[in-house]
């Protein structure tokens, strides 16, 4: 069994209580490694770590061109081990095989992104109002950004938010799921290989409230980075609230997928597919709220059942799967609930409705593709976040009561429209409320798109060239073109 300690100052640091978390292969039940259980002392000693490094190490003195090269570099060797994170990640987290192999390899783009925009960021010259004054901004890096990781998809939740936060010239502490530390921690390796001074990317690992919460409260913490569920974001949010620290917030949600009678029929019940029971379903941008229009919805169903009774549910390691484990047993726990809430709620349940049995899997982690129709916008399986292959089919009658379906809910995260009328495809993007809307398809993102929620979904942007400002602050100099005395006692 392997072991892991916490990434601190370029060492790999035992955790201070000598105590350790299990890991656990989802698929088969093993406990395939132990990882730290970090505490206050430990965040302590990593947010110091990357506090030094900030002020007095090689880093802060390097220029933007320079940081940029180091994270081209670190591109390239995520691009030469990405099979083997790619099966950590597997390992770890029970994420197909299918999936994560071009995952890993598409982590590269984002460092290599950033490290093609880090001294491309520019300030300006303010045309001054004042005479005789030389103003001008410049945007300079915060300091130490904790990175708080969901346990759904690690290495891409923190390129996220490293590949941006390093190139803007901050330093970080990494705080990964207590569920699925190995890839993060991992990562490390390639940090240091990459050549990256010392300090300048830690990694504490254990719970949420043990070790998390202590790096939130540290006093040299400089701005939080979190994705996780809405609840654990709002006291990350109060926490940094009280330092007065920014935050940004990659919240839950619980995305309509909205299918038009004119939309190209198979082409959306795929979308619908992937939209819940891809990754199964254990994602933010899941669209478990699939909105049928009336005039198709029996049809629709009927196909949908058809096709996700074909998923192949089982080993993630297998690139024939589709389904594979769910990742936590807490998690496990909550979807069964949910389904039950969904009975007794009197929702139909068209498919699954239970765990899966099949052979070789365990009969703790499997849950069927579950499909409810007759749901109503307010139910509980309709408004809150379920995290797994569950689906809640809502049928409407036309675009404002899509619209109006689709906006009724505290998430905005993301939204899918499926229709050939380019006229809806405008409108509906324009009224739907949130971070993202994808027209005749679903569930893709890119490093060159910006990516976040409205409403409880979150707080700022990840990806694309704007985000970068979220790990930037900017200042405002002023210069006095001549040093003649002036009246002390009024504004200039
Ligand atoms: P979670 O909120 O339970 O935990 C997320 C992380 O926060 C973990 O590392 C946990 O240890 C840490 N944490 C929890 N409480 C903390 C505290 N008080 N202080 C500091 N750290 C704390 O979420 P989860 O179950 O790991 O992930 C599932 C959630 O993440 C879902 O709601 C999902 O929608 C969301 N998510 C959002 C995005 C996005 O980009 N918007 C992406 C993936 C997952």
């Amino acid at each position: 069994m392997k072991t892991y300690n916490h990434y601190i100052n370029d060492e790999w640091v035992e955790p201070s209580s000598g105590a350790y978390l299990d890991s656990e292969n989802p698929f088969t039940g093993e406990i395939w490694a132990r990882v730290a259980r970090g505490n206050a002392e430990d965040a302590d000693l990593a947010v110091k770590a990357a506090k030094e490094a900030f002020e007095n190490s090689d880093w802060a003195d390097m220029r933007p061109t320079q940081r940029g090269k180091l994270l081209v570099g670190l591109a390239e060797i995520i691009e030469r081990e990405a099979v083997r994170l790619g099966e950590i990640e597997v390992r770890d987290n029970g994420k197909l095989i299918a999936e994560m192999g071009a995952q890993t390899k598409y982590l590269a783009e984002w460092y290599r992104y950033y490290g093609g925009l880090a001294d491309k960021v520019e300030g300006a010259v303010i045309p001054s109002d004042k005479p005789g004054i030389f103003n001008f901004t410049r945007y300079e890096p915060l300091g130490v950004v904790g990175m708080i990781t969901a346990w759904n998809s690690p290495l891409l939740l923190l390129a996220w938010k490293l590949a941006p936060a390093l190139a803007a010239g901050n330093t970080a502490v990494v705080k990964p799921s207590e569920f699925t530390s190995a890839s993060s921690l991992e990562f490390m390796e390639l940090i240091r290989e990459a050549g990256f001074p010392k300090g300048v990317v830690n990694c504490i690992t254990g719970l949420g409230l043990e070790v998390g919460q202590p790096m939130v409260d540290h006093p040299d913490l400089d701005k939080v980075a979190f994705t996780g569920s809405d609840v654990a974001g709002q006291k990350i949010y109060e926490s940094a609230a009280k330092k007065i620290i920014p935050v940004t917030l990659e919240l839950g949600g619980k995305s309509p997928n909205i299918v038009f009678e004119d939309a190209d029929f198979e082409s959306a019940v795929m979308g619908a597919i992937s939209g819940i029971f891809a990754a199964t379903g254990q994602t933010c941008i899941a669209g478990s709220r699939l909105l049928v229009q009336r005039s198709i919805h029996d049809r629709f169903v009927e196909r949908l059942i058809e096709v996700a009774k074909e998923a192949k549910i089982g080993d993630p390691m297998s690139t024939e799967t589709h389904v594979g484990p769910v990742t936590t047993p807490p998690q496990y726990r909550k979807i069964l609930d949910y389904i039950e809430v969904a009975r007794k709620e009197g929702a139909k349940c068209v498919l699954g409705g239970k765990p899966y049995a099949g052979d070789g899997v365990r009969s703790d982690r499997f849950v069927e593709p579950t499909i409810f129709t007759g749901v109503s916008n307010q139910m509980r399986i309709a408004q809150e976040e379920i995290f797994g292959p569950v689906l809640s089919v809502i049928p409407f009658e036309d675009e404002d009561e899509a619209i109006a379906i689709g906006n009724d809910i505290v998430f905005g995260l993301a939204a899918g429209v499926w229709t050939s009328d380019i006229g809806r495809a405008l409108r509906m993007s324009e009224k739907l409320k949130a971070g993202t809307i994808w027209v005749n398809t679903y569930r893709a993102v890119s490093f060159m798109s910006p990516f976040g929620g409205y409403k409880r979904s979150g707080k700022g942007r990840e990806s694309g060239q704007e985000s970068i400002k979220e790990f930037l602050q900017v200042k405002s100099v002023w210069i006095a073109q001549q040093t003649t005395p002036a009246n002390p006692f009024i504004m200039r």
